[in-house]
């Protein structure tokens, strides 16, 4: 086998592991539940699942997706979250390697995964991640870490935000409703903060074509009607997590570049 694959074993299953955890933060986080006890259990019959019986994605296969004292059946979203957890974090670690850029790119993805399923449920994105993102930000830019300089930082969190602000007023004008919530606003200065202003702006771009897309397709199928309130996190983090896997090291990105090698 070859090595560089070997290579990435290691962080797919610590991204698994993350993806684990994040099922228990999207689980309880909402309702203002303890993240530490009690331990994972069966929310059908609380039985206690054993540590045997909570290897990520594996264990899920082996019970066949029931547990093992009552079986009813576990959501697949167990499996979906911890695979997507485990992928991603293999693939900014094949484009970064073992750098700062990695594990700050991994924190934001873990966040945004988080925040997509908790928005998809609850409609809401929990001041709790704002508040985590703000301390990563603090903690990376004291180090040294940032990946951009302070100056595109503010600049990207001043104009991501701004943007969800203007474009939720103007929406809600329009549609006579809530457009934006007050969390996409406060997560697009947290993200910005990250991406810089060039890049916030390619994020913004990729993240309201990806809404465009899926809002009409479930129109057309009428999985949705216009009164739906349809949560605009994941479609944020949707653009955010593209972005970060076409980022190059030095915060290029070569989205950017095909689309300036194209107009120019
Ligand atoms: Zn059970």
């Amino acid at each position: 086998m070859n090595e560089n694959f070997i290579l990435l074993i290691l962080p797919f299953v610590y991204g698994a592991c993350v993806g684990s955890f994040l099922n228990v933060i999207i689980a309880r986080v909402p309702s203002n539940l303890s993240i530490i006890t009690p331990g994972s259990h069966c929310n059908s019959c609380k039985a206690p699942i054993k540590y045997y019986d909570n290897v990520p994605i594996i264990s899920y296969f082996i019970l066949s997706g029931k547990c093992r004292s009552c079986s009813s059946s576990f959501s697949a979203k167990y499996i979906l979250i911890e695979s997507l957890s485990a992928a991603l974090t293999a693939s900014l670690f094949f484009l970064f390697g073992l750098t700062t850029t990695f594990f700050i790119y991994t924190i934001l993805v873990y966040m945004l995964i988080a925040i997509t399923f908790i928005d998809i449920d609850h409609l809401i994105i929990p001041d709790s991640f704002i508040l985590f993102g703000i301390f990563i930000l603090f903690v990376v830019t004291l180090a040294g870490w940032a990946p951009i300089p302070l100056k595109s930082s503010i600049s990207g969190a001043l104009f991501f935000s701004l943007f969800l602000l203007v474009i939720g007023f103007i929406g809600s004008k329009v549609l006579k409703k809530d457009a934006m919530g007050g969390g996409d606003v406060k997560l697009g200065f947290i993200l910005g903060s990250f991406l810089g202003f060039k890049i916030s702006i390619l994020t913004l771009y990729l993240s309201f074509i990806i809404s465009a897309v899926v809002i009409l397709l479930g129109l057309v199928t009428k999985q949705i009607s216009m009164k739906t309130t349809i949560p605009f996190g994941p479609y944020l983090a949707a653009g955010t997590i593209i972005v970060l896997l076409s980022n190059r090291i030095d915060n290029e990105n070569i989205l950017l570049d095909w689309y300036y090698s194209l107009v120019f």
